[in-house]
C-alpha cells in the first residue's frame, strides 16, 4: 500500500472540524478500502455539524461517497462483484440484513441500521465517513458501480438524484400526465424535477422563495412547467390557475425547517392526491393541521426517508444516459479540508455565495 495513514477531518464538538491523519488498517475477507473520488454535501451536512446528529463525537461525517476500490477482500470481491479499481457509489445505511423489516424488503427501516458518517471514531478503524482520502466499507454495505468515465462531481450525484426517483416517482407513483408541485428548489427539489420528467409528468411545479430565483430558473430547464415565487405570488390562487381548479395529483415537500408549506400542501393537493413528506423540521408540530381535510379529500400523506436501491439505480441510470445535463447544478467544489467552508457555504453563511450541489475532493 502507498501510505500507511489517510486523511480526514473530524468533527469533535458542535462546530468543530479538525483535520487528523488516520491509520490504514489491514482489510478483512469481507471489506474493502474505498479510495474517496468525491463526497457529495447536503442539508444533513450542514445539521451535523451544528448539532453532532446525537452520535459520539469524534467521527467523521461525509455520506454521500464516491470512489474506487483500491483494496478488497476475497469475500467481498465475490459478493459484491467488484474489484480493485472499480468505481463505486456507497450507500449509506448499513443494514442488518436479518430483521423484519429488512426481510420484507424494507432495509432502510431496519431495526438495526447504521449509518456512514454517524459511526465514532473509536469503532474499530474509525474510517466511516467520507469527509476523508479513504474509507472502509462493511460486510453490510450496499454499492453500486459507476462508470469511471464521467466526472466524479456528476457522477457523485446518485444521492440526490436517488432521492428524487424515491420521493417524486416511487413513492407517490407518478406517471405519464400527472401533475406534481415539489416545494423547495434545492438540489433535492431539484432532483425531483428531473425524476417526474423523466417519467412523463406532464405539470411539474415548483416553488421557491426570491432568493431562489436562479434555482428556480434552472428547475425550468430541467423540465419545471411552472415556477412559484411563494414571497411574490399567492401559491393556492397559481395552482388553482394552472390546475383549472382542481389540485395537483402529487405534492412533495422538501423544505428544511417551514411547517407551513405543509398547510399549503393539504390544500392544493386534489381531492384523492398525495402527499409525500420529504423536509425535516426539527421536530415543530404544523401549526394550522386540520385533519378533516385529510378526510374529506382522501389525501393520502407519506413520509419519505432515506433512499433504496431502486431509486439509486434510477439515478445511476439518468447519469449514465448523459441525457440530462447535470453538470448546471453543480456550484462547488471543496478540498476536504475545507469541509467547514463547504458547509458553511450551503448554509448560506457566506454572503453572495450561493450553492446547489456541491461536494468536497480528496486531493490524492
Ligand atoms: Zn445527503
Ligand atoms: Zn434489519
Amino acid at each position: 500500500m502507498a501510505c500507511k495513514t489517510t486523511f480526514a477531518m473530524t468533527l469533535t464538538a458542535p462546530r468543530v472540524l479538525q483535520p487528523r491523519d488516520i491509520p490504514l488498517p489491514d482489510i478483512a475477507d469481507d471489506r474493502a478500502l474505498l479510495r474517496i473520488e468525491a463526497c457529495g454535501i447536503c442539508g444533513t451536512d450542514c445539521e451535523q455539524f451544528e448539532t453532532g446528529m446525537r452520535v459520539p463525537m469524534p467521527h467523521i461525517p461525509g455520506h454521500e461517497p464516491l470512489g474506487v476500490i483500491e483494496d478488497i477482500g476475497d469475500g467481498a470481491a465475490k459478493r459484491w462483484g467488484v474489484d480493485v479499481g472499480d468505481r463505486v457509489a456507497v450507500e449509506t445505511l448499513l443494514s442488518c440484513h436479518m430483521c423484519k423489516r429488512c426481510l420484507v424488503g424494507e432495509y432502510h427501516l431496519c431495526a438495526n441500521r447504521q449509518v456512514y458518517s454517524t459511526i465514532p471514531l473509536a469503532d474499530e478503524h474509525g474510517l466511516w465517513g467520507a469527509y476523508a482520502n479513504h474509507m472502509v466499507l462493511d460486510a453490510r454495505t450496499i454499492l453500486h458501480k459507476m462508470d469511471p468515465s464521467i466526472p466524479a462531481q456528476v457522477a457523485v450525484m446518485y444521492n440526490p438524484l436517488g432521492a428524487g426517483f424515491r420521493w417524486a416517482v416511487e413513492i407517490p407513483n407518478t406517471k405519464y400526465g400527472d401533475s406534481i408541485l415539489i416545494m423547495g428548489p434545492g438540489q433535492r427539489g431539484l432532483a425531483a424535477v428531473i425524476a417526474a420528467k423523466s417519467v412523463g409528468a406532464k405539470t411539474i411545479i415548483v416553488t421557491g422563495l426570491t432568493a431562489d430565483h436562479a434555482k428556480l430558473e434552472l428547475a425550468k430547464s430541467y423540465g419545471a412547467t411552472h415556477v412559484i415565487d411563494i414571497e411574490n405570488e399567492n401559491i393556492r390562487d397559481r395552482i388553482k390557475d394552472i390546475t383549472g381548479g382542481e389540485g395537483v395529483d402529487t405534492v412533495l415537500d422538501v423544505t428544511p425547517g417551514a411547517t407551513g408549506p405543509i398547510e399549503d400542501a393539504i390544500n392544493v393537493a386534489r381531492v384523492g392526491g398525495t402527499i409525500v413528506l420529504a423536509g425535516v423540521k426539527a421536530f415543530r408540530p404544523v401549526a394550522k393541521f386540520v385533519s378533516d381535510k385529510v378526510v374529506f379529500k382522501e389525501l393520502r400523506i407519506l413520509g419519505a426517508f432515506g433512499v433504496t436501491s431502486s431509486g439509486y439505480r434510477k439515478a445511476i441510470d439518468l447519469i449514465h444516459s448523459g441525457a440530462v445535463a447535470l453538470e448546471k447544478m453543480h456550484t462547488h467544489d471543496f478540498a476536504v479540508a475545507d469541509a467547514e467552508l463547504a458547509i458553511r457555504t450551503l448554509g448560506r453563511e457566506i454572503p453572495g455565495d450561493e450553492s446547489i450541489h456541491s461536494c468536497l475532493i480528496p486531493e490524492h
